[in-house]
């Protein structure tokens, strides 16, 4: 799901950043210049490693910006880090270099006397914000006037606030990551007749379309226009909120096919956050985890479009530069501008500020929510894959 990287691997990585603009123009569309100042906050972050040592572990996620990521011990998909999070033991401080939610998942599986840290308070993610608590309590309300909520196990995308884990905790449902949607889906099928999903409408699709389940027994609930006719969900398996994320529905069936039309033999991987029309044209379909593996495991000489934030595609370009990797859509910058907030400053400043009684950039749960959220998300981690 994601890899570990020792402190010395940090020069290593330095070493394998190449622009991969030959390859295709689009893939460093969004490079930012390096600056001048970088070395000097590249020094203090390395200082505050080597003084904290085993006391801090930095989590960075694959969408983080390219001289952020050598930093992280640990690199991979919100499902890999939060099992990380949850395993450290000597660690007094983690940062978290990604968005939001995921450093509220950290929050909620470390040990209460461990402190988590965001660098930058402003990275959030859009999809979370499109279901919030009174939303998903109300579209909760309303179903249980129609139907027996027992019989309903709601199933929270890991991309979504501490309130929402919490609820589908303290409601006999769980989290799923983009790596286990399938094993959470059927989970849930085994213990209830119908599956709430929120907020990622593309990941339930695509994630019912795996198991096959008919399209009569699917049902959008959109929450700025709530239901009032209940028999569209009375014979539904599957309750699907409107929500997506803004970065992968960017790309189009188009798309792809200009890229087969361009690129004779070219594969394409893509993530289950596009469109389900996208997903099937697409070779393969899969997490950050699954994407990055993918490109691994394609021979030397391979052409390969990736549907993924350009972050993660301009990297593994870097990596593979015995392979010709690019994003799918050429034109449209995938970047997810909230994963880019996190800047080599915010993480200097975070880490300069490490051991002060009132960090600015500390992440708190409510000990409440904490204790709901905690069981769902457990019950993630505890899924067999
Ligand atoms: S890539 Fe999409 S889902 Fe992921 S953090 Fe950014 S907006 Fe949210």
């Amino acid at each position: 799901m994601g890899y570990y990287r020792g402190r010395d691997g940090i020069e290593l990585m330095g070493t394998l950043v190449k622009h991969a603009e030959e390859q295709h123009p689009s893939v460093s569309a969004c490079a930012v210049t390096a600056r001048p100042e970088d070395d000097v906050l590249r020094a203090r972050i390395r200082g505050q490693i080597d003084r904290w040592d085993k006391r801090l572990v930095i989590l960075a996620h694959h969408y983080q910006r390219k001289e952020v990521v050598p930093f992280g011990n640990f690199v991979g998909d919100s499902y890999y880090l939060s099992k990380v999070a949850s395993q450290q033991q000597r660690a007094e401080h983690i940062v978290f270099c990604g968005v939001h939610f995921m450093a509220e998942s950290a929050r909620i599986l470390c040990r209460p006397e461990q402190r988590v840290y965001l660098p930058n308070l402003r990275a959030g993610c859009p999809m979370a914000d499109m279901a919030d608590e009174i939303q998903v309590d109300d579209s909760w309300d309303w179903l249980g006037e129609h139907f027996d909520q027992k019989t309903i196990i709601p199933i929270s995308y890991m991309n979504s606030a501490a309130s929402l884990k919490a609820f589908c905790g303290a409601n006999g449902g769980l989290i799923c990551t983009s790596s286990n949607a399938e094993a959470a889906f059927r989970w849930a099928f085994a213990r209830g007749e119908k599956v709430f999903f929120f907020p990622d409408e593309h990941l339930g699709t695509n994630t019912a379309n795996r198991l096959c389940i008919p399209r009569e027994q699917r049902v959008m609930f959109d929450p700025l226009h709530p239901p009032t006719d209940p028999e569209p969900f009375r014979r539904a398996k599957v309750i699907l909120w409107k929500g997506f994320c803004h970065v992968h529905v960017n790309f189009t069936p188009d798309h792809v096919r200009q890229v087969r039309q361009h690129y004779p033999g070219v594969k394409v991987v893509v993530h289950p956050e596009c469109t389900e029309a996208v997903v099937d044209l697409a070779d393969a379909v899969g997490s950050t985890a699954f994407i990055t593996k993918y490109v691994e495991a394609q021979p030397a000489g391979s052409i390969i479009a990736i549907g993924t934030e350009i972050n993660l595609t301009s990297r593994l370009a870097d990596e593979h530069p015995d392979k010709t990797i690019f994003e799918l859509s050429g034109q449209n910058c995938p970047l997810c501008v909230n994963m880019f907030r996190t800047s080599l400053e915010d993480l200097a400043n975070c880490l300069d500020e490490l051991g002060s009684d009132s960090h600015s950039k500390e992440i708190t749960v409510k000990p409440e929510i904490a204790r709901d959220a905690r069981l769902a998300l457990d019950r993630m981690l505890e899924l067999k894959q």
